[in-house]
């Protein structure tokens, strides 16, 4: 009797077993994935340009953007340095292609990053703009058939910026976004109510920067922060940027205590918006993180 009870309670977990593998369609067991790409880099700058009372230069920092493969749709995470330029740096960014020493190459265009895990721009669904600045929102227009998910304020902040603040927004980058799908967020979301990507407004760095938290299956949880702030060093220490590169001190204080609550409840890693040695110790794409 128990042998045939428990063979008959194996068949049964059997076939609850398959019946479940069948329900479930194809591209929901595969978990989502995230790829960190390069948009180029700044070169020989002042680091007082990234953290007040920063001493001496940072010889190099990433320019970085991020996308995320998901079963319901694929998401592109900060767009970079607008690739015009790569040809023309000082005709697109001014001054400050100088300034911060640009150096974007033929490598860095988005199409060829995209192209590294065999994806092409009208492949992403959700185009989300950790900010509109230039290294950021630099190819936000090279996505007309995706949604821009983007904080209303900071959407207005970079149209029209307080008197001081126009500096890191170059129109061009954006001028194209009239004609897209825009989702204006004043606050957070769970874009696909599963959890696995989470938008957290975050302002301070500009009126409506946001920071992603990304949920892997093996991995864990991977904070994504734009500028909400530059660099690790920033974060432990509590330094902001100086003006221009901080909109809100108050916010900017507000915004780290926000992210370092995350960071600490969930264990998450960070990969920061422009820091060279985490930058350099994460796996680039084509490899992924899972
Ligand atoms: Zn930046």
């Amino acid at each position: 009797m128990v042998s045939r009870f428990s063979r008959s309670m194996r068949n049964l977990a059997c076939a609850a077993a398959l019946l479940g593998a069948s329900l479930m369609p194809a591209a929901a067991q595969e978990g989502p994935k995230l790829y960190v790409f390069s948009s180029g880099a700044l070169t020989g700058f002042p680091k007082a340009a990234l953290q007040m009372g920063g001493v001496g230069n940072i010889d190099w920092a990433p320019v970085s953007f991020y996308v995320i493969k998901h079963p319901k749709g694929n998401v592109i995470f900060d767009t970079g340095n607008n690739d015009k330029t790569i040809t023309d740096p000082e005709g697109w960014w001014g001054p400050l292609a100088k300034g911060f020493g640009l150096k974007m190459t033929k490598d860095d265009a988005m199409a060829v990053q995209l192209a590294k895990i065999g994806m092409k721009t009208d492949d992403i669904k959700y185009v989300v703009a950790g900010h509109m600045h230039l290294d950021h929102g630099g190819n936000v227009s090279q996505f007309p058939k995706s949604t821009l998910v983007v904080q209303n304020d900071e959407m207005k902040a970079a149209w029209w910026p307080d008197i001081g603040y126009s500096i890191y927004y170059i129109p061009g980058d954006f001028a194209d976004t009239k004609k897209m799908d825009v989702m204006r967020l004043s606050g957070d979301i769970d874009l696909f109510g599963d959890g696995t990507f989470r938008i957290f407004r975050a302002p301070g760095h500009t009126p409506g920067t946001q920071f992603a938290v990304v949920k892997l299956p093996k991995t864990g949880s991977v904070i994504l922060t734009s500028d909400v702030v530059y660099l690790k060093e920033s974060l432990d220490k509590n330094l902001i940027p100086p003006i221009p590169g901080t909109w809100s001190p108050s916010a900017s204080y507000e915004s780290y205590a926000r992210m370092r609550h995350v960071r600490d409840t969930e264990n998450a890693q960070i990969f920061y918006g422009h820091d060279p040695e985490i930058f350099k110790t994460t796996k680039k794409a084509p490899e992924f993180y899972d």
